[in-house]
């Protein structure tokens, strides 16, 4: 057979997951060979966080146009869709991706373009455009992430698109209809709603945003549905019929058969592990459910020098997760001492019109392990910069040890959700108080400083409410 190539630590896929355990390991001296047979940066920088913020971004703007505002400025807005695609991908994607390869080229990573998939325990097959190599590892990392998962009976193709197709949909649709209302589906729905779309979202469980509690959920629907956003919930997509100019979605709700008419069907029902490809079966590699494939805390699969990373191993699909685990995995290949995926707080956002993010315990975790946990809110409405931002609507969650006052898990719901959630994980991660946080000197006026009165009326003595 053909003669393989020695390599030091292989990574299969360059995705937040990928590339970051590549700069790690190369940064802790190991030699590492990074295998992409797509883009680098995977789906999160390509396809998937970064260019889903850009066009999110470009709706709130373009919304702020479009309505009257209480403190009387007037505005017009006009959008050029082509010059917003055009600054998507290449001022914001391209600039992103093309600094990603110029970091592993700082760090030496040897980049490979191809698909590669196992022979053995030791040996990966790579398929590249002009023939095939073999590569002998001594450790590999695989992080080969998630597509959108495809039903039959919506196959995608001309009007029904996935994700990937409606990030560069060829005009703003008029109509939208979404299969699917989990994060994907009402980020995007509302993205195209502030754009001025109709959008119609066809649920099959009895809510929206699955994983955020109605409590917090409540403000971004109602928001959605002011904004020509329109929601089924317990509702069974049934079959689509599309033409040159629309497409015709039946679906079911309440035993009644219904249709809805729009010019995009874009289906969100979610991913895929890209698992079912990678020779698995050469392995001894244990594989788990849904092609998910089963590591220990250090990220190693039941092969010991292979570790899997990302949307392919357990928990939510999301970028920080596999990044952290992607260091975890690096750290574990050279022995360090914080090779553990050890940690209290993962945080998760809703990218809506009105975010939602949430880090550590919930009230329905709280209730299901029976926590001794108080639970307080803090209104945005009490918050001056919100209110000079005009943007008082939401609340900050803390949730605390009615003992110890340890900070044990946070909600936000409201302006600047996504950015604010982070000195919430930083205190759970460590251990810290309610009053650590309060006896904090925030700036004034923040929306920060909300945290801060939170945690006052955690401990028993709100300023502000
Ligand atoms: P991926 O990013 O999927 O990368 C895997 C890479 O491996 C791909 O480049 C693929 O081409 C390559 N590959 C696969 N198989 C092979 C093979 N055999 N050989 C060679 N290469 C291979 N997450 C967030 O945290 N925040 C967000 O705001 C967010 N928004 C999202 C919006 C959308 C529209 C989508 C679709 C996803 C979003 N996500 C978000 C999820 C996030 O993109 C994923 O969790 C993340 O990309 C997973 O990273 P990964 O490294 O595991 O895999």
């Amino acid at each position: 057979g053909a003669q393989a190539t020695e390599v030091g630590t292989v990574i299969i896929g360059s995705g937040p997951g990928g590339y970051v355990a590549a700069i790690r390991a190369a940064e802790l001296g190991q030699n590492v060979t990074l295998i992409e047979r797509d883009q680098i940066g995977g789906v999160c920088l390509n396809i998937g966080c970064i260019p889903s913020k850009a066009l999110i971004n470009v709706g709130h703007h373009y919304r702020e146009t479009q309505e009257e505002n209480p403190f009387g400025l007037t505005m017009t807005g006009k959008l050029d869709w082509q010059k917003t695609q055009a600054w998507k991908q290449h001022q914001v994607v391209e600039k992103l991706t093309g600094g990603v390869a110029m970091l592993l080229k700082k760090h030496h990573v040897n980049i490979i373009k191809g698909e590669a998939s196992f022979n053995d325990n030791e040996t990966l097959n790579v398929v590249q455009e002009d023939g095939h190599q073999l590569l002998q590892f001594d450790d590999c990392i695989i992080s080969t992430g998630s597509r959108p998962i495809e039903i039959p009976s919506f196959k995608f193709g001309g009007r029904i698109v996935d994700s990937t197709g409606a990030l560069s949909l060829p005009e703003i649709p008029k109509h939208l209809i979404v299969i699917g209302g989990g994060v994907i589906g009402s980020e995007l729905g509302g993205a195209y709603a502030n754009l001025g779309s109709k959008v119609t979202i066809i649920e099959g469980l009895d809510h929206t945003l699955n994983g955020f509690d109605a409590e917090m959920t409540k403000p971004v629907i109602k928001d959605f549905k002011e904004h020509g956003g329109e929601i089924f919930t317990s509702a069974m997509a049934k079959s689509a019929t599309q033409t040159d100019q629309d497409v015709t979605l039946t679906f079911e709700v309440d035993g009644q058969e219904q249709t809805v008419t729009g010019d995009y069907l874009l289906v969100s029902v979610g991913r895929k592990a890209n698992t079912d490809t990678l020779g698995l079966n050469n392995t001894d590699i244990k594989q788990g459910e849904h092609g998910l494939l089963e590591t220990d805390d250090s990220m190693r699969t039941s092969v010991p020098h292979i570790y899997a990373i990302g949307d392919i191993v357990a928990g939510p699909a999301l970028a920080h997760k596999a990044s952290f685990e992607g260091k975890v995995a690096a750290a574990a290949i050279s022995g360090a001492d914080n090779a553990h995926d050890i940690h209290y707080s993962l945080p998760s956002v809703a990218y809506t019109h009105i975010e939602l993010a949430s880090t550590g315990e919930t009230p329905d975790s709280v209730a299901a392990n029976q926590l001794d946990a108080q639970i307080i809110k803090f209104p945005f409405a009490a918050n001056g910069r919100a209110l000079a931002m005009d943007a008082g609507v939401g609340f900050i969650r803390l949730i605390t040890d009615k003992t110890t006052k340890a900070m044990l898990g946070a909600q936000i719901v409201g302006p600047g959700a996504s950015d604010l959630i982070s000195e919430l994980s930083l205190a759970i991660e460590n251990g810290l108080t309610s009053e650590d946080i309060s006896l904090t000197i925030h700036p004034h006026p923040t929306l920060g400083e909300a945290i801060m009165d939170a945690a006052e009326v955690a401990d028993g003595m709100g300023i502000h409410i």
